[in-house]
């Protein structure tokens, strides 16, 4: 990378701070309040335009990480807006109620909160995090918590969004939620994530609850941030309230009230579905080749189960780069080198290739687990598989959808495909409603039916319409959802 020290303002009035091959940042602002130690900046893609707009701390070092742009800096294009062409492609096919669909189309609650935390150097930082409630007819709102500096409003919509989508496919008594606090892990101690955490979770106060709300882990949150959340709630609460609570948030560890099976539940998800997909295509899971993008919960867990059927993973991309052996790799080696390193960069059995080259790679099947937009008009066109299983939420873009049809690539898609993590959950929430344990064979075996249902229903939905299988789960989720609201009416 070189470093611009001359600062000469280029055509657009915007000054060159670094460059790489593929990536031009840009700085266009000191200090803005609250951010003096930051500069505001703009990366911008040699091959696409613009792509996006972050406040980036000033590194102590004086070298700019590029690799931290990298992932901010893909094309961004805006997840909603996708997930409201989807209802309305559903809508365009079955012609549901339009005023069913007109409250669809819009998020119940958003919550927007700026709260404060000390840092380890004693200094305060302002932070802001997101809930957004989608929809609660079919249950208490349920989602995710993402950090990520992508964080933003639009993204935390779409993503409540699909969760409703999710729990009315699998007949699970839950809507959609997700929430997400606007950040970069990597910039914080564990101390102040903890703190982070708490106040956070202080702040949404009533806005979640075991009746109510119920969060769970995505993107950079996991078990442990579930047991702060989880231990931050009961002391709001009064002591005789406390052991019924214990349900206000899922995907805890065992000991504080966690289910077996949910930690890997959205991977054994993903590959219940690759099985049945294959059994139905009459395809040999045995010596099949796969590639997996994002190498966190989902895509470990996914690699790590496929590996049971005999199937070799040959490439894998996560945020520090992407890796290639086609004689195969080891995905529990792998997860082991990840869980060291921090990523799959180096790993010293395979070789390193670009995003390009992975996508290009030969499979059978891709298994995206990382964020959103990935598979673009673009990229679509690079695939070289059989079948796209979409452990990620909103991985595909709709040009890259239309290129998948074209190229007839099959997709299981995301809403169907993730299912697993939701299903356990919910497993959760009645195991701690209950005071019940179930093993693990339970789970599996319960997670099991559950999401072969829900494939057998967006099967036969895609036959009967003639449809993709994106359009038919979305046809599956908003006739359950149009059924209970012609039930109920609408209020007064
Ligand atoms: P995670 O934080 O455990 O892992 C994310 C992975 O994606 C990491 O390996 C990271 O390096 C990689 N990544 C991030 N940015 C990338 C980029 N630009 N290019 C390539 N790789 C990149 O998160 P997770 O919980 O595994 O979630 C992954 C996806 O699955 C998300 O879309 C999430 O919403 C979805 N999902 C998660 C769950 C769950 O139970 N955790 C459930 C349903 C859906």
């Amino acid at each position: 990378m070189k470093i611009n020290n001359r600062r000469g303002k280029d055509k657009a009035g915007l000054i060159p701070i670094a460059t790489t091959k593929d990536w031009k940042l840009l700085y266009f602002q000191h200090g803005r309040p609250g951010l003096e130690e930051s500069i505001q900046s703009i990366g911008l893609c040699r091959h696409c335009e613009l792509i996006d707009i972050c406040a980036i701390p000033k590194p102590e070092s004086g070298i700019w990480r590029c690799e931290y742009y990298k992932v901010l800096a893909k094309k961004k294009t805006n997840l909603y807006e996708n997930v409201i062409k989807q209802l309305e492609k559903a809508e365009g096919i079955v012609h549901f109620d339009r005023d069913i669909c007109k409250i669809l189309a819009e998020t119940m609650n958003e919550l927007i909160v700026h709260f404060p935390v000390k840092m380890d150097d004693g200094n305060v930082k302002m932070l802001t995090g997101y809930r957004v409630q989608h929809n609660n007819s079919l249950g208490p709102f349920k989602g995710g918590l993402r950090f990520h500096p992508s964080v933003d409003i639009d993204e935390i919509r779409a993503l409540a969004t699909l969760m409703t989508w999710k729990s009315a496919i699998t007949n699970i008594p839950f809507g959609g939620a997700k929430g997400g606090i606007q950040l970069d892990p990597a910039d914080f101690s564990f101390g102040e994530l903890e703190k982070i955490t708490r106040r956070f979770t202080f702040a949404l106060g009533n806005s979640i609850g075991p009746e109510y709300d119920i969060p769970a882990p995505d993107v950079n949150t996991n078990p442990q941030i579930m047991a702060w959340i989880l231990d931050t709630y009961l002391s709001t609460v009064t002591p005789n309230e406390r052991n019924r609570c214990i349900h206000a948030v899922t995907g805890k560890p065992i000991e504080s009230g966690g289910s077996q099976g949910r930690n890997k539940a959205t991977g054994q998800g993903v590959v219940f579905l690759i099985e049945i997909w294959a059994k139905d295509h009459g395809y040999n899971l045995k010596g099949a080749s796969y590639i997996v993008q994002g190498f966190g919960n989902v895509g470990s867990w996914a690699a790590r189960l496929m590996k049971k059927n005999g199937s070799m993973l040959i490439a894998v991309e996560d945020v520090t780069g992407a890796i290639l052996n086609k004689d195969g790799i080891d995905p529990d080696d792998l997860a082991d080198y990840v869980k060291e390193h921090g990523g799959v960069l180096d790993y010293p059995k395979a070789k390193p290739i670009n995003h390009e080259t992975f996508f290009n790679t030969k499979a059978d099947i891709f298994i995206p687990c990382a964020l959103e937009n990935q598979i673009t008009a673009e990229t679509a066109e690079l695939l070289n598989v059989k079948l796209v299983a979409e452990g990620a939420n909103g991985p595909t873009d709709p040009e890259g959808d239309n290129v998948l049809q074209r190229r007839k690539i099959d997709v299981i898609p995301d809403i169907l495909c993730n299912s697993g993590g939701v299903i356990v959950s919910y497993f959760e929430w009645l195991q701690n409603k209950r005071s019940e344990f179930w093993d693990l064979k339970e789970v599996d075996h319960k997670l099991h039916k559950m999401i072969v249902d829900a494939y057998v229903r967006v099967r036969d939905t895609a036959e009967k319409f003639k449809v993709d299988w994106r359009t038919a789960a979305q046809i599956v989720a908003v006739s359950r959802l149009e059924m209970v609201y012609k039930e109920r009416g609408i209020f007064p």
